[in-house]
């Protein structure tokens, strides 16, 4: 079963006359990581909306580990994570208990939800200041964050929504190497990017997308080859 599967996916904005997504498909293999990448507007996001359930699509086929999203959105969402561009962590809470309860949200029995939160902040660079404010956090910080709590119920699969915009080089090779360290355990991750040195980088399959079409899917090798 591949791990993301999008076929003939429309997305219409009817009010304002756009197809953000128009005729989108592609397939991602279990254990890969996929880069959309293409400028703003592309249909990027409504994309990952769509496979993540947030986004209803207008036609299309759109699976997530074998599992119908479009019409099985409840079901999907056991098998993927995804971490959003905007910040979504709960501000009256400390990162730990973020973790903490998301994990109690996910059913992961209290019993392992502590030792699982403490190893996903020393995984992500955060277990020092894992009792802080979450306002205190920069925002390198917070995606890595959103990235570890993501990651407490195990899915195989995560989406991640321009993880490295706004970061700072160190902070972007950091997120870099936490990506790869993830598809070393076997997740499977799809992420979007505007920048192409990135999607190089970073991915082994990258799909071309503008205008809500796929204009190539290859090996950043063979991409960079063609161009
Ligand atoms: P990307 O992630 O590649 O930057 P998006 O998927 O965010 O692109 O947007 C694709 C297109 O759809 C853009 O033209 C955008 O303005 C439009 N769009 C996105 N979300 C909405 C929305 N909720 N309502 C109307 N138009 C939207
Ligand atoms: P929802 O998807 O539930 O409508 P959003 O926060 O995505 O919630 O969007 C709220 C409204 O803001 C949309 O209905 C749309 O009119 C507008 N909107 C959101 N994102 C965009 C975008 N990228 N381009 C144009 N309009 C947008």
């Amino acid at each position: 079963t591949p791990a993301v599967e999008v076929r003939d996916l429309v997305k219409r904005y009817p009010k304002r006359d756009v197809n953000a997504v128009d005729g989108l498909t592609f397939t991602v293999e279990p254990g890969e990581i996929f880069g959309l990448l293409g400028p703003n507007g592309a249909g990027k996001s409504t994309t990952i909306g769509v496979l993540t359930t947030r986004v209803k699509a207008t036609s299309g086929a759109a699976s997530v580990a074998g599992i119908d999203v479009i019409r099985d959105p409840v079901g999907g969402k056991r098998h993927f994570a995804v971490v959003p561009q905007q910040s979504n962590l709960d501000r009256s809470l400390t990162p730990r208990q973020n973790l903490a309860f998301h994990a109690a949200y996910h059913g992961v029995p209290r019993a392992e939800r502590n030792a699982k939160a403490a190893a996903m902040l020393e995984e992500f660079g955060l277990l020092e200041q894992a009792d802080v404010k979450v306002d205190w956090y920069s925002g390198g910080m917070a995606q890595r964050l959103m990235i570890a709590r993501a990651m407490m119920h195990e899915p195989k699969v995560l989406f991640l929504d321009e993880p490295t915009t706004g970061l700072d080089p160190q902070s972007r090779l950091f997120m870099w190497e936490r990506v790869r360290d993830l598809r070393s355990r076997g997740v499977t991750v799809v992420l979007t990017t505007h920048d192409m040195d990135e999607a190089a980088e970073m991915a082994d399959r990258v799909g071309i997308v503008d205008h809500g079409r796929l204009l190539a899917l290859d090996t950043p090798a063979e991409l960079t080859r063609r161009l």
